[in-house]
């Protein structure tokens, strides 16, 4: 049995906190605030085959440093995850890496929608949370841009009750726009030529063919004020539509490329600052359905390579917490807001079984961010350098104790007892 004593929860009352154990321990929870454990719906760990840029040594240790005990892992993966067979093998390579590091993380993989493999998604569904259509090209070559296909696997997720899960950008409008900024270098360019429109276009016709279907639908990374206002419209009129927004669209906009440069480079891309204002303004509302990280980590050689050739992604799973955390503090969220965006809705969502799972954090810690305390493989983070006072101090995961405070001076990870 695990006891906290005197812990604060989630809605402010003060309490003696057990839980099932192994192992008896006794926490002193004076001045610490209880949640439950969050889950991260939206990470690439680049298992298999793009390990030099991740692994789930790494990043199951950079998930437990920002509070989360359960990842939902993307499919565009070397070869990437589009059967049965690939699932497996994914999952047991996972698995191989999960017990070297002695973290038994929750995980939960994506199958990528594939137009050569659409027999699969009736193979695979009920060892997956749900199918990935990528509407936009992003790492990897997972695009589905044809009318036809699009069509088929959202009517097959509709049979199949399967939830499907949206990038949304219109390829083809990617593709016309790319001819207007050529030789262009200057980062912004990324946005500039991915604009609202491209995103827009996207989820307008994703809802489309939610309604036209009956398709569970989750937009996934949704970041611009148009598309906020063209779901809020959609989930009006019955259309059954959820959607994730990230700590991009939330922390940096446009303005962040001239110090961060292509390392602010992402799909979707940023937005604008008004972008940012109507994503809380949505959060207040209680429109935005998830918060995910879209923890899609490049190594630093890769991202410091100009505009054209450095690769679209940053990581974020370590990171998402604090910063929410923070903005708690500044009173733009709530804990119980945070707790229903990246955990409760989730579960909902991607029906999910419950855990056990809870993070102590400290509401009154301030750090600053820093690359050398990253956990993640690739060592940097675009946040790094922002003081954030809110950080998680414990994991609890199946029972297990995962002290934070320690291994951020040590380099291993300190159990306790
Ligand atoms: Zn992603």
């Amino acid at each position: 049995m695990i006891t906290i004593k005197n812990v604060t929860t989630a809605d402010g009352n003060t309490t003696d906190f057990s839980l099932p154990s192994k192992e008896a321990h006794i926490l002193d929870g004076e001045g610490l605030t209880l949640l439950p454990a969050l889950i991260d719906p939206h990470v690439h760990f680049r298992t298999p085959g793009l390990e030099h840029k991740e692994d789930w040594m790494c990043a199951a240790k950079a998930a437990l440093f920002g509070g989360i005990t359960t990842v939902l892992d993307m499919p565009n993966t070397l070869p990437p995850t589009i059967t049965l067979e690939r699932l497996k093998a994914k999952k047991s390579l996972i698995q191989k890496q999960l017990k070297k590091c002695g973290i038994p993380l929750h995980f939960e993989l994506y199958l990528g929608a594939d137009k050569f493999h659409f027999d699969q998604i009736k193979r695979c569904k009920n060892h997956i949370p749900a199918l990935k259509v990528f509407m936009g090209s992003s790492t990897g070559n997972l695009v589905m841009d044809d009318e036809e296909s699009l069509h088929t696997a959202f009517r097959l997720c509709a049979e199949n009750d399967l939830l499907l899960a949206v990038h949304a950008e219109d390829e083809a409008l990617i593709k016309e726009r790319k001819k207007l900024f050529q030789g262009k270098t200057d980062p912004i360019t990324h946005s500039l030529l991915r604009n609202e429109e491209v995103a827009l276009r996207a989820t307008k016709k994703a809802i489309e063919l939610s309604l036209l279907y009956g398709t569970r639908l989750h937009l996934l990374h949704i970041g611009t004020k148009k598309e906020v206002e063209c779901i809020k419209q959609a989930k009006k009129e019955g259309v059954f539509v959820t959607f994730e927004t990230t700590p991009h669209y939330l922390f940096l906009n446009v303005d962040d490329y001239a110090h961060l440069g292509t390392k602010a480079q992402i799909n979707p891309p940023l937005r604008t600052k008004e972008d940012n204002d109507a994503l809380w303004q949505a959060i207040q509302e209680g429109i935005v359905d998830t918060i995910g990280s879209d923890h899609a980590p490049h190594t630093l050689e890769e991202k410091t390579l100009p505009y054209g050739q450095a690769p679209s992604g940053i990581p974020g799973v370590e990171t998402t917490l604090p910063l929410l955390l923070n903005a708690c503090n500044q009173g733009k969220i709530s804990l119980l807001q945070i707790i229903r965006l990246m955990r409760e809705n989730i579960q909902d969502i991607y029906r999910l079984s419950p855990n056990n799972d809870y993070i102590l954090v400290d509401m009154q810690k301030k750090m600053v961010i820093e690359d050398r305390h990253l956990k993640t493989k690739c060592s940097w983070s675009p946040y790094a350098g922002r003081e954030i006072q809110g950080w998680p101090v414990y994991t609890i995961l199946k029972g297990k104790i995962y002290d934070l405070q320690e291994t951020l001076v040590q380099e291993a990870l300190v159990m306790v007892p």
